[in-house]
This record gives structure tokens, C-alpha cells and sequence, in this order.
């Protein structure tokens, strides 16, 4: 769709889609407070959080299906803050897929083509381009009722890539499948989307999915950004207690207990992969901060077994380590045992 090549094309290398100050609210509820975001040329960002913090929100203002309150947000470098949906050079692919049941696979995935007057054999070019994309061209004249829940997911995704979107809008679109093909799906959508090279804006409520797919995350709390950047800075870096106990396990250690390890009085955080348990033997190396505590459960969960130390000041401390161990040989602590963990000094993050 031509956007108006207007005096504001400059401001695209500030961000291919840019939300400024923006605040959504439904009567008394605010689902969006004072947000700015800003997503680059061909990212693949990440909206991150619980149910309810407003990930959904941002993207039906993005897409044109709700008003901003107040606020402005800017694609390419235009305003389209008062544009309506069908003028936004963006698509969105939905939890449901919402394909048409009674049009056959390639007539779904031509439908936005056809909408545009596109002439037949345009569209069935583009439609077998964009079956070929997502690997389904042998399922063209099938019904979506035909179609696994993965398949009709691609199905979805060749429907909205058809049209050449500047920008592609994800709302959990793999929620609906299970674990497994949950994650072949997740590494399909990374390489189309590198093939393609158009801006994606990836809601999910996974943590997994969020590290697993992004160039950026972006983690939501009640309608507000708690923290943004990479998944390695996220995960490792987290900057509020809210961001290390949603991305994954942690060990959050309260600021006195902190103090009488590390003699700082600040609360920090420790991925229990970071946790080491010591046998009696184990010398602890000269970083390293130890604390002694009792074993109060071991868990098995297949690729690592979870070690749950008791320590003082009322605090759990996980340890996760790897079963790299032969397979038959259990962890050489149990239930009960007085023991040390340790973890190296500068592996834990300082939390305000
Ligand atoms: P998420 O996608 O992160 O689960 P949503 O953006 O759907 O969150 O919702 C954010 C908040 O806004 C929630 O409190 C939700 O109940 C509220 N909300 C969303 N849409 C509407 C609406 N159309 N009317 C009233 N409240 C809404
Ligand atoms: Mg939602």
C-alpha cells in the first residue's frame, strides 16, 4: 500500500513504527499508560507479560482496531495515529487464524488480493509464491477444516505476508498448538521472517517463545514497559523483580540477606543454572559468594535435575544443573542434607 512520500520520511531511521507517549483507556480502566516504543526496519520484537497488561491493546492501535487516547504512533515515518485500519500498511495474524471455512486454502490465502482487484493471474502467482513460502503449495485446494491446527497457522501467515506488509502484527499466534509443534513452528517463523525482512511485532504471554524468537523483547506490566532489550540482556540483566521472576525461574535474594553474602544491602538475582551445589570436597573458587543451607527438595525434570536449598533468613535457593551425569546415577545429595551452593560473584544482577 503507497504511503504519501511526505516530509516526515526522515524520521524513519528512528524506527519503522513509533508509539509516542501513547495511553489507551476503556472507561475507568487505563490499559495502556504513556507508552513510547520504538521498533526498527525488519526487527522481530517481542510484546512480553501477563494476561491483562496490555500487549493485545498496543497492537489493535497499531493496526488501526482502536483509538489511541492519547498519544501518536507513526509508521515509516508517518502519522497514521488518525489513519483508519485498511490504510495502515500493517497485517495481523490472530490466536484463531480466522480463516474463511467455507474458501478453499488458496482462496484464503488470494482473498486480500483479490479485495485489491488484483487480476487472476496475478493472483495466482502470488498465491503459489506464498504457499511455497510457508511449504503448503500441495494443500491449495484444500478446506481449512482439512488442514492440521500448524498448517492452518502457516496458512494465516502466507495469508498476511501476501499482501506485502510493511509491518506484520502477531497476536499469540502459535497459542493454539502443542509444545512440540509449538516450537517447530517458532523456529519456521524466525527464518520466513528473515526471508522476508519485514517488521514483526510478536505478542506472547511465553517467556520461552519470547527469548527463543526475538531480535528485541519487550516486558509489559499494567500497561507500561518494565524493560526492553535483547533476550540475552532481558534474561541476564533483568532491571526490576518483576522482570526476573517472569522471564524464567529465579532466585531473587532479599536486600539483607544480600548484604550478609555480598556485603552490598541491594536485592539481586540469580538464575538457578548460575547455582552450583557443593560437596564436601568442592573448594569454592576466590569470586565465588557461598551460603550454607539444607536441602529441601530435589527435583527431577528430565534434561536437569533442580536442587531446593532452605537457607537462612527464610529464603529457597534453587540450584539447576544439567543431567550430563550417566543416566542411571542419581544427584549425590538427598532430601535433608546440610550443604553449600555458590554462584560466581558478578553472575548475579543487582535489582533497583
Ligand atoms: P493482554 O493482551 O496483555 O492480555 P489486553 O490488552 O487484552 O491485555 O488488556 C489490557 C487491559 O485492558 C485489561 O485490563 C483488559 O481487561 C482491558 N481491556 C482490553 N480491551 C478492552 C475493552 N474493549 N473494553 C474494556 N476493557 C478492555
Ligand atoms: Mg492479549
Amino acid at each position: 500500500m503507497p504511503l504519501a512520500a511526505s516530509a516526515a520520511s526522515a524520521a524513519v531511521a528512528q524506527g519503522d513504527v513509533r508509539l509516542e507517549g501513547v495511553t489507551k483507556s476503556f472507561g475507568a480502566t487505563v490499559a495502556v499508560r504513556d507508552l513510547d516504543l520504538e521498533v526498527e526496519q525488519g526487527e522481530f520484537l517481542s510484546m512480553l507479560g501477563p494476561s491483562g497488561s496490555g500487549k493485545t491493546t498496543v497492537l489493535r492501535m497499531i493496526a488501526g482496531f482502536e483509538d489511541v487516547t492519547t498519544g501518536a504512533i507513526r509508521i515509516g515515518g508517518d502519522d497514521v495515529t488518525a489513519m483508519p485500519a485498511h490504510q495502515r500498511p500493517v497485517n495481523t495474524v490472530f490466536q484463531d487464524y480466522a480463516l474463511f471455512p467455507h474458501l478453499t486454502i488458496g482462496e484464503n490465502v488470494a482473498y486480500g488480493l483479490r479485495v485489491r482487484g488484483r487480476s487472476r493471474a496475478q493472483r495466482q502467482e502470488a498465491v503459489t509464491a506464498a504457499l511455497a513460502q510457508v511449504r503448503l503449495g500441495h494443500l491449495a485446494d484444500r478446506l481449512p477444516h482439512q488442514l492440521s491446527g500448524g498448517q492452518r497457522q502457516r496458512i494465516a501467515l502466507a495469508r498476511a505476508l501476501i499482501l506485502r506488509p510493511r509491518v506484520l502484527l502477531l497476536d499469540e499466534p502459535l497459542g493454539a498448538l502443542d509444545k512440540q509443534l509449538r516450537e517447530e513452528m517458532q523456529l519456521e517463523l524466525k527464518s520466513i521472517q528473515r526471508e522476508v525482512g519485514i517488521t514483526f511485532i510478536f505478542v506472547t504471554h511465553d517467556q520461552e517463545e519470547a527469548l527463543t524468537l526475538s531480535d528485541r523483547v519487550a516486558v509489559f506490566n499494567d500497561g507500561r514497559i518494565e524493560q526492553i532489550g535483547t533476550a540475552r540482556n532481558v534474561y541476564e540483566y533483568p532491571q526490576t523483580e518483576f522482570v526476573a521472576r517472569f522471564l524464567g525461574l529465579s532466585n531473587v535474594l532479599p536486600a539483607d540477606v544480600a548484604e550478609r553474602l555480598t556485603g552490598r544491602a541491594r536485592l539481586i538475582s540469580v538464575r538457578p543454572e548460575r547455582v552450583r551445589v557443593l560437596s564436601e570436597e568442592d573448594m569454592p573458587r576466590a569470586d565465588d559468594v557461598v551460603t550454607q543451607g539444607v536441602v529441601a527438595e530435589i527435583v527431577y525434570t528430565g534434561p536437569t535435575t533442580r536442587v531446593i536449598v532452605d537457607v537462612a533468613g527464610d529464603v529457597r535457593i534453587i540450584a539447576e544443573t544439567p543431567n550430563t551425569h550417566h543416566p542411571s546415577a542419581d544427584v549425590r545429595v538427598r532430601r535433608g542434607d546440610g550443604v553449600r551452593v555458590a554462584w560466581t560473584a558478578d553472575h548475579a544482577a543487582e535489582l533497583p
